[in-house]
């Protein structure tokens, strides 16, 4: 029998999950691909397209990544011929280090081109699972994905800071402040880590075990006042995640680091769901998240959820690259580039996303629950155009001009920004 369309996703989708791709394929664009599945045969789809078989793709084909990127199989007629290099790596094509105690994964500039100014790691520790001692050039902003974990840091003058963190909570460490994270009861944690530098990598940080075995054992013993013998068990090479026991309670470990100087003052975590939404609408809400209220950061974040149907309304940044993370649902974007240049692609969870400043963008929810997804930018400070905002405080007789529309269209454009639609 003869193949038709790719659109028809054949065999590994089951039938309910392929209806539901073919719906969403109806309420968007793809008349050809609903209509193939709709006839049910090659012959029908001739008689309905007459000898057009430009939409087909008999080649070769990985269907399951196919039927994930709708808009890069068949792009909108919206989109460029021209081209617009990926702005999408998704987590699982990742390199990932193993341990007992956890694994490590990364998104940097060697895997996202684009992603000059910013770069991600997913980590996963186990109840006990230590991600060592370390410190880095680059600041350090954090999210948690799942369950609990306990970090601990110090800061300039050498106070300590001890924390719980739990899901949707946050920590910033800037340069050079030293700190680890371990997992708690039940069953440790994941979580997220955004670096303000593309060309960060984990695999290049400075870590107590790494830094103890690269010291003679005479210089230890004259650093810290004590027997050369007492290092002769010291790790020979790096540590980076392992296995330890459970910490005891918070208060304990609290206490234990403060020692005579006391604690930080400085609060390097932020619990982001004591927070009311930035912004709130029918569509969805927003959380902004910079040194405004959280006053440590020097990286800015939106956390967005975008209800079904609903879509991230179209605005660009004017201080810094969007570096995007998704956590849950799916979606499109749009990146409309300078030169004529525009592109589609389709983003679900574990995937990260990236838009260069000053680049025009929407993000629309294309799923059936909600889509969610942070934006993260290298500022102190969040800031964007809203594209309605924008044209409605311009001369409504200068942007009718230009886009040759009525005065009834013109007055329904909204007055908000940072928003989700419907308002
Ligand atoms: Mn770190
Ligand atoms: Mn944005």
């Amino acid at each position: 029998m003869e193949r038709m369309t790719k659109t028809n996703f054949k065999s590994p989708t089951p039938p309910q999950k392929r209806r539901k791709i073919i719906m969403s394929a109806l309420t968007r664009r793809s008349f050809i691909g609903t209509t193939a599945a709709a006839v049910g045969s090659f012959a029908a789809l001739q008689k309905v397209l007459g000898a057009d078989r430009s939409k087909t793709d008999p080649g070769p084909a990985n269907q399951p990544l196919d039927g994930q990127n709708p808009d890069s199989m068949w792009p909108p007629a919206t989109d460029s011929k021209s081209l617009v290099p990926t702005f999408k790596y998704p987590f699982s094509f990742a390199n990932k280090r193993t341990y007992e105690g956890g694994w490590s994964r990364e998104v940097t500039v060697r895997e996202l081109p684009v992603s000059k100014s910013m770069a991600g790691v997913n980590m996963r520790l186990t109840a006990g699972g230590v991600r060592e001692l370390h410190w880095h050039t680059s600041a350090e902003w954090a999210i948690m994905l799942y369950g609990t974990a306990r970090i601990t840091a110090i800061d300039e003058n050498g106070k300590s800071f001890v924390a719980d963190t739990k899901k949707n909570d946050l920590w910033f460490f800037p340069s050079g402040i030293p700190h680890s994270i371990q997992g708690l009861q039940p069953d440790g944690c994941e979580f997220l880590l955004v670096f303000d530098d593309g060309d960060f990598s984990e695999s290049e940080t400075v870590l107590l075990s790494d830094s103890i075995a690269h010291l003679p054992t005479e210089v230890l013993s004259k650093n810290f006042g004590v027997r050369e013998q007492a290092f002769q068990n010291v790790p020979k090479k790096e540590l980076f995640i392992f296995q330890t026991d459970v910490p005891p309670s918070l208060a304990e470990d609290q206490k234990s680091a403060a020692g005579a100087l006391g604690k930080s003052p400085k609060d390097f975590a932020f619990r982001t769901m004591e927070m009311r939404p930035t912004k709130q609408t029918k569509g969805g809400e927003v959380r902004i998240v910079d040194s405004r209220n959280f006053k440590v950061t020097t990286t800015a974040m939106a956390m967005v959820t975008v209800h079904p149907g609903g879509m991230r309304e179209l605005h660009w940044h004017p201080n810094a690259d969007e570096w995007q993370y998704y956590i849950a649902g799916k979606g499109r974007m749009t990146v409309v580039a300078t030169g004529n240049r525009a592109r589609t692609m389709d983003f679900q969870e574990g995937d990260v996303g990236y838009v260069q400043k000053t680049l025009l963008h929407y993000i629309e929810n294309t799923g059936d629950t909600d889509l969610m997804f942070i934006e993260m930018f290298k500022s102190d400070l969040y800031q964007e155009f809203s594209f309605s905002e924008w044209l409605a405080h311009t001369p409504a007789e200068l942007v009718m001009a230009h886009l040759n529309i009525d005065r009834a269209t013109y007055d329904a454009i909204p007055k908000l920004g940072i928003s989700v639609t419907p308002l």
